[in-house]
């Protein structure tokens, strides 16, 4: 602890030495505490162990910038000082370190929202109607999406584009991309982003949009958290509806799935009234384990049966939103929908929920876990971008290929398509080149004892991709060498790297990424 008492007294020192107040006011929100300090070493990946000198706990913005401003003074702080290293952390569900800081600051975001809505902190702040922008929620970086979710439905309106799972934090899922079933229609989550403030590299609280700083706010939006620590987005609404559609299909035929996908995804005009609303789509593997609990009981030995015969099943999961003025219509809509799909006859299955439940869907999974104590374990996962053209490769390759002979439970595998004109390019996210692309995520979960085994086969899947030339972009990617990270940005590395210059020159910020330092 050391460092850390080092950093106090020369903070203590040094807002001796100046006017600012703010610099008296952060040195006592600096924690070394066994419980914080365990909580910011870990993530949701369980598998790295990075163990900061402290932790930070800002009650506004303006405590951050202070921090930031603090560690880019050289008089004070070198790069041998943990200030050379901060990394906001948001819920800290990254799987691979990503918002830790070896020996350095991390910034517990959460601790800005328990500090509330004020005169400092933005909080969720729903606006219902702007001349030019329409409706829009100003939301504080460190708020989960199910709050932002729960107040703007307040207002009967809501975001349009959204994760799976609503624990995590705008500012996380805006470092990455934020994707879900609806992300063929409206984009990721990023491409619904008005304008942000955003406290640079250098402690410069910046206000970007496309049209204000627009350098910074390209930068920010997929960044991996590398220019600056994102405080305030200002996210586009639209009207909500109250109730879903919530539909499952199975194929034993891939190409018969994939061009169903594809054919849905077709369908993908912001005001599209024929087309789904949410489309995505996931295998059962007849090594399990086989999650049956959303089907009637009636049905669940014939799904078995169909999967053990099959070896894998692929399920299109779609959603058909409605509310008053459509309720009458939406079951004919939706028949309309589903009498051009060939799944297997007789394996559709319908439920209604509420929106909200709807979107919170993974919660529940959530909750079944913890009881099981199968949450908190460690999470091997791998995501990755496949272009549409060589997805069947990817399926005979991998999913059959190297999967289906596992010995190792399985976990939950995703396969969906999306729209490449529905992204920003200027955006720092990565994407493969061509119209259409596959998210696939391996959301493999293990006991401590077995998750390098998956680890194992996850580099070689990587290594399957590697000699097939599949293009695969890895999301919520994780590297340790820069000539890795710069294979994956291809084309933009070079602008990334200018970024990075610009904003965050000391390369203080989000180290856990491991792109421009290995601390
Ligand atoms: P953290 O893990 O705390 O941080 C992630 C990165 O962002 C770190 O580098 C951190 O330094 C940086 N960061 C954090 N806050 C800020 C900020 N305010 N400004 C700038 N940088 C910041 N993702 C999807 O896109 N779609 C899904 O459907 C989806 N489902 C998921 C389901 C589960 C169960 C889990 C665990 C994750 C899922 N994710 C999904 C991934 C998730 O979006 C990312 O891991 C996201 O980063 C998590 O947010 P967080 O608040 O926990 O971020």
């Amino acid at each position: 602890m050391g460092n850390f008492i080092l950093v106090v007294t020369t903070l203590l020192l040094y807002s001796a030495t100046t006017t600012s107040q703010s610099l008296n006011l952060i040195s006592d929100k600096f924690q070394n505490d066994t419980e914080s300090l365990e909580l910011a070493s870990t993530d949701y990946g369980h598998i790295f162990n990075e163990t900061p000198d402290a932790v930070f706990q800002p009650t506004s913005p303006n405590d951050i910038k202070t921090l930031i401003q603090i560690a880019n003074d050289d008089k004070y702080f070198g790069t041998t000082s943990p200030l050379a290293s901060i990394a906001p952390r948001g819920q800290g569900h990254s799987v691979r370190g990503q918002a830790m800081a070896r020996r350095g600051i991390v910034v517990n975001m959460t601790s800005l929202a328990r500090h509330g809505n004020n005169n400092y902190n933005i909080g969720i702040k729903v606006v219902k109607e702007n001349f030019h922008l329409g409706p829009y929620v100003d939301v504080g970086g460190e708020q989960i999406w199910i709050d932002v979710l729960r107040d703007t439905l307040k207002h009967s309106l809501s975001p349009v584009s959204w994760t799976d799972y609503l624990y995590i934090t705008v500012g996380g899922t805006l470092s990455n991309a934020g994707i879900s079933g609806q992300t063929f229609r409206f984009g990721p989550q990023i491409s619904s982003v008005h304008e942000m403030d955003v406290i640079t590299g250098k402690g410069d609280l910046v206000t970007c949009s496309r049209n204000n700083a627009s350098e910074l706010f390209y930068a920010v939006l997929g960044g991996l958290g590398q220019f600056g620590i994102i405080t305030r987005a200002r996210i586009a609404l639209a009207p909500a509806p109250t109730r879903v559609k919530w539909v499952r299909l199975f194929y034993n035929d891939f190409l018969a799935f994939k061009k169903d996908q594809e054919k849905l995804i077709s369908k993908n005009g912001r005001k599209e009234k024929n087309g789904v609303d949410y489309l995505e789509g996931f295998l059962l593997m007849r090594q399990g384990p086989l999650d049956l609990s959303f089907y009637p009981t009636a049905d669940q030995l014939r799904i078995t049966s169909l999967v053990t015969q099959s070896g894998i099943v692929y399920s299109i999961e779609l959603a058909k939103y409605y509310d008053d003025s459509t309720q009458n219509s939406v079951d004919k809509d939706l028949q309309i929908l589903l009498d051009q799909l060939s799944f297997v006859p007789g394996f559709g299955f319908v439920k209604d929920v509420t929106y909200e439940d709807f979107l919170n869907r993974v919660q529940s999974e959530e909750e079944k876990l913890r009881e099981l104590q199968r949450w908190e374990i460690p999470h091997p996962w791998l995501n990755l971008f496949v272009p549409e053209s060589q997805v069947s490769d990817f399926n005979s390759g991998v999913f059959k290929g190297i999967l289906l002979n596992q010995s190792v439970p399985m976990g939950v595998f995703i396969i969906y398509p999306m729209n490449r004109n529905k992204w920003d390019v200027k955006m720092s996210a990565v994407i493969p080149e061509e119209d259409v692309f596959y998210t696939i995520g391996l959301l493999h979960s293990s006991s401590y004892s077995e998750w390098e085994a998956i680890d194992e086969v996850n580099k070689q899947i990587l290594q399957f991709c590697h000699d097939a030339g599949i293009q695969a972009k890895q999301y919520l990617p994780h590297y340790e060498a820069q000539q890795d990270w710069m294979d994956h940005f291809g084309a933009k590395w070079k602008h990334f790297q200018q970024m990075k210059t610009q904003f965050d020159p000391k390369k203080i910020l989000s180290p856990g990424q491991k792109i421009f330092s290995n601390l």
